[in-house]
């Protein structure tokens, strides 16, 4: 089958092309997991984490992409969940042990034994792919293809940073930075907390734009002041000087929730901003997403069924990987990026 490779870690400040196109074996289903034919993979920037060897993966080469949506065309032994035909997704989370007291107790994500999709396990830049049945979820009809890969990580983790955000009809709700999980998280919220303002903060002006088209209360840069204090921000960029400033526009008893999987150092000094009194003080809370468990997946996607919540998405075909890591690299982002793989 045809894949796009990850064989090392790539400095993507010098070179544009990290991924390979090679030819490589079909994959066979295990045990209890099932064969995937792909169509659409949604591209992240945990992809560029795992590129540039923050989030490096456990061996190479390795297939990249956890945001994936394809059809049953295999079973391995003892498989019965899903009959050969079933359109499934599959995101972040390839396996976990099962057994842990976090998999008993549904925080699966936060198991000593997580397997990611795509770093830890051959993901969705490919024609095939094989994932434990457990971990393969069905698709709500009224969803394209490609419509369904962003909602699958983006939208998901926006699910779960929604949830510990822990907000409440009519509470204000800040998101910094304005890429594929965010422009979900106001969808949902508008639908969900229809009393609740959002507040966006994104560099360029054309996110901003975006951001009150789709009804944000307000939008500015990171560094602006919003006309009120938040009950919770959602920060979602790669960098530390969001998370500074978001602090300091935390209402009292406010919650930052910081959707990264890792920060990149280039302004880590920033931090030597932080002053007790403006940005900590008054029970000011702070929590990381770490992953996404099942049923973040199974609920986000029975929810962006009934809204319906549909991402914005721009289609690639799969040759073209390397095109849109790099854009998303550079930024040049409206909605969610999704790699097609149409011609067999
Ligand atoms: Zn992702
Ligand atoms: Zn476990």
């Amino acid at each position: 089958m045809k894949a796009m490779l990850l064989e090392r870690i790539a400095d993507l400040r010098r070179e544009r092309e990290p991924l390979t196109k090679a030819t490589v074996p079909d994959p066979v289903p295990a045990p209890r997991e099932v064969l995937v034919r792909i169509s659409a993979c949604g591209v992240c920037h945990t992809e560029l984490d795992e590129i540039e060897g923050r989030t490096p993966p456990l061996r190479f080469p390795v297939i990249p992409g956890h945001q994936v949506v394809g059809t049953v065309v295999g079973r391995g032994e003892g498989a019965g969940a899903f009959q050969t035909g079933d359109r499934v997704g599959v995101g972040w989370i390839f396996s976990s042990c099962g057994t842990c007291g976090f998999c008993r107790r549904g925080l699966e994500n936060l198991c000593p034994e997580f397997k990611a999709t795509g770093r830890d396990a051959n993901g969705g830049y490919g024609a095939l792919m094989t994932v434990p049945e457990r971990f393969a979820y069905r698709i709500p009809s009224v969803f394209s293809d490609s419509e369904a890969a962003p909602l699958l990580c983006a939208g998901a983790i926006g699910y779960r940073s929604l949830r510990l955000a822990r907000i409440e009809d009519g509470e204000r709700l800040g998101l910094t930075g304005f890429g594929a999980s965010a422009h979900l998280v106001l969808k949902m919220v508008r639908h969900r907390y229809p009393n609740t303002d959002v507040f966006v903060f994104a560099r360029g002006k054309r996110e901003q734009a975006f951001a009150r088209e789709l009804g944000a209360a307000w939008a500015g840069d990171t560094d602006e002041t919003p006309p009120a204090k938040l009950h919770a921000v959602i920060d979602t960029t790669p960098v530390y000087k969001p998370v500074v400033e978001a602090l300091k526009n935390l209402e009292s008893g406010g919650r930052l929730i910081i959707n990264a999987i890792r920060k990149e150092s280039v302004d880590r000094d920033y931090l030597l901003n932080l002053e007790y009194p403006k940005h900590l003080w008054m029970e000011k809370e702070i929590k990381s997403v770490a992953n996404v468990a099942r049923r973040d997946i199974s609920e986000f996607l029975e929810l962006a069924a009934q809204v319906p919540i549909r991402p914005e998405y721009q289609e690639f075909p799969l040759e073209e990987a390397n095109r849109a890591l790099m854009e998303l690299k550079e930024r040049k982002i409206r909605g969610a990026k999704v790699l097609r793989m149409d011609d067999p």
